[in-house]
């Protein structure tokens, strides 16, 4: 069985349309998929539509939620979240909200630096979604200003960069929350460089967290075996998944690169199955 738990349509910063994605992950030969765009579901009716066309691939509607706490970033995923929640959505849509404003600054910034984006072209390469930082590196990059994605980060809209701009963000704890009441599993995404991971993992454990993502792209052997014995520490399960974009190759890697092992899905949908069962 073949899966990848983690990818970006154009619901926020991927390129592949959610119809597109469930074709291509169809031709892959892939199993089962997880749709996990930024703070939204708005990408998951029309991939489950165009799932019908593929039986034999399982399309599980997903979230990746920014957070912030005082060590810094952490991205939540949720598993088999309630899509169609009117509460859920209605708090995705704040977050846009604040990903837009913040967008709008990031650009008013970068004029002050002398350099110079559009807009209106931002809103062009984000095509109705999520507005994310990677459509305003991808404007730099058109512009010539950088000469890839990752250099825009570094330099300019990264947490360190000069053009740097917060943003209202849930915490971690806030983040699992709200999955939970949308009926969905909570992950925490690519924890490798979260500092403190284990008394973090520990304390959202408590109030529901489901697992972690291990397989990631660029983890190594020996990191995954750390985040496995962790995972195993706090009985939480494992997921993972290429964290495609489809932008360049700094940002995430190919769809269905994650060496996902079998265990991992089966326990990931038999949990879900479980969950569903109580909840009904
Ligand atoms: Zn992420
Ligand atoms: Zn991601």
């Amino acid at each position: 069985m073949k899966a990848d738990l983690h990818l970006h349509t154009t619901a926020s910063d991927g390129i592949l349309s959610p119809q597109e994605m469930v074709q291509k992950a169809s031709q892959l030969g892939l199993d089962v998929i997880a749709i996990t765009d930024h703070d939204s579901v708005n990408g998951i009716p029309s991939a489950l539509e165009t799932a019908k066309s593929f039986p034999q691939l399982l399309v599980i509607p997903g979230v990746e939620i920014s957070t912030d706490m005082p060590q810094g970033w952490v991205h939540i995923l949720g598993y088999f979240v309630d899509y169609r929640d009117s509460e859920f959505n209605h708090a995705l849509e704040e977050l846009r909200n604040s990903r837009y404003e913040r967008g709008l600054k990031i650009v008013a910034r970068l004029a002050d630096l002398g350099i110079d984006i559009d807009w209106e072209r931002v809103l062009a390469l984000a095509s109705g979604g999520t507005i994310g930082r990677p459509h305003i590196a991808q404007a730099m990059l058109e512009r010539g200003y950088i000469a890839s994605l990752q250099e825009a980060f570094t330099k300019y809209i990264g947490n360190e960069g000069i053009a740097h701009v917060e943003r209202k963000k849930l915490t971690p704890t806030e983040a699992v929350e709200l999955i939970i009441k949308a009926n969905g599993l909570p992950f925490i995404a690519h924890p490798a460089d979260i500092k403190y991971l284990d008394s973090f993992a520990h304390q959202l454990k408590q109030i529901g967290l489901a697992g972690i993502e291990i397989y990631y792209p660029h983890y190594s052997p020996s990191k995954i075996a750390r985040l496995k014995a962790l995972a195993k520490k706090y009985d939480l399960i494992t997921s993972g998944g290429s964290d495609y974009h489809g932008l360049d190759n700094t940002i995430g890697a190919d769809i269905g690169s994650a060496d996902l092992p079998q265990e991992a899905i089966e326990q990931l949908i038999s949990l879900a199955e479980q969950r569903r069962m109580v909840n009904t």
